[in-house]
């Protein structure tokens, strides 16, 4: 629900409405909409006061639809957020391009991918030190020493670093090595970890779940924009769908209508939703011209022998290859990469 204030409204009477919303133990969240003051009546508590605010001093109405994410929605804040993680800017009007291997594996093979992808034009560098794995028995990453790895990389290339963090008693590792942290489509709903996400100060690459509806993403956001954390970028990876021609189903209306819904930067990721290299190029460029403001991308320099997602890798000369195609996408949407 949200209070619009009348134009004329004083301090006073603004200041009254917060008092009693606050008073009466409500979450509240003050906005400027164009030419209109809100107030979002964001939990139950404030929402049960409606009635008696609709007819207080300074009011104009109270609007009973507004989206259950106050935090991350449009109605709040119509224009866009920008994120920016060390020198780069992800919402504006460069396409950011995130490229690494699935998981950091050894020095050799992170230096290698890292120098390729950043002379190509990647502008972060992706790597995994804590791996979910569906099976217990498959490589779970090298922890902190994949950590260690991914700083001493992204110093040497100029690229900032974003890799995943699988448990809240991680987060403070995690971070103190990492420019941005990557939650997982398996740790979508972790509520505990979106929390204290939000708690600390890194921005945040948040995953949709495998089978989790934009709604539930953006509930997910929410959590952590409401916990503190106003860096969120969203991710669109795929959905699990009755196809099985391709690991999941790039959910490529959703770009456009988290964009509507939200003021976050949205990527997509076309590797984990491919599950092949050769249809990564073509799902990235769907990407680009649907709106999104980045890519994840895995890349490895011997995808045969990776350690994960080896098949939806791209090689280091299939990575030049598509960056290559990409500028022209991205120009057509005026863009650049
Ligand atoms: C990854 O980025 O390597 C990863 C595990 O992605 P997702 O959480 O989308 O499966
Ligand atoms: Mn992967």
């Amino acid at each position: 629900m949200i209070v619009v204030l009348d134009p004329e409204c004083s301090l006073k009477e603004k200041a009254a409405v917060v008092r009693y919303v606050e008073q009466q133990g409500g979450r509240l969240l003050v906005s400027v909409v164009g030419e209109e003051t809100h107030i979002g009546l964001i939990d139950s508590e404030a929402q049960a006061l409606a009635p008696e605010i609709e007819m207080m001093a300074g009011v104009s109405e109270v609007r009973g639809v507004a989206p259950p994410y106050p935090h991350v929605s449009r109605e709040y804040q119509p224009g866009p957020t920008e994120v920016r993680v060390g020198d780069v800017t992800i919402g504006g009007e460069e396409v950011v391009v995130m490229a690494g291997p699935c998981s950091v594996e050894n020095a050799e093979q992170l230096e290698a991918v890292g120098r390729s992808v950043a002379k190509e034009g990647a502008r972060m560098l992706r790597g995994g030190a804590f791996k979910p794995r569906t099976s217990p028995y498959s490589f779970q990453g090298l922890g902190e020493e994949g950590l260690a790895l991914l700083l001493k990389v992204g110093a040497e290339t100029g690229m900032p670093v974003v890799t995943e963090v699988v448990a809240p008693e991680d987060i403070a590792l995690v971070a103190s090595y990492a420019d941005m942290l990557q939650i997982g489509a398996r740790n979508m709903q972790n509520f505990r970890l979106l929390s204290e996400a939000g708690a600390q100060e890194k921005p945040v690459l948040l995953k949709r779940g495998i089978s989790s509806t934009v709604e539930e993403l953006l509930l997910a956001a929410e959590y952590i924009v409401s916990a503190g954390n106003s860096r969120v970028v969203l991710c669109e990876r795929g959905i699990r769908t009755f196809e099985t021609a391709t690991r999941n189903t790039l959910d490529i209306s959703a770009i456009p209508v988290l964009k509507q819904k939200s003021h976050l930067p949205v990527i997509a990721d076309p590797s984990h939703a491919a599950g092949e290299r050769s249809l990564v190029p073509h799902l990235a460029r769907a990407g680009i011209a649907a709106g999104a403001d980045g890519l994840l991308v895995e890349v490895h320099n011997d995808p045969e022998t990776a350690l994960s997602d080896g098949k939806q890798s791209l090689t280091l000369d299939g990575f030049a290859d598509m960056m290559d195609k990409l500028r022209g996408v991205a120009a057509a949407v005026d863009r650049r990469l």
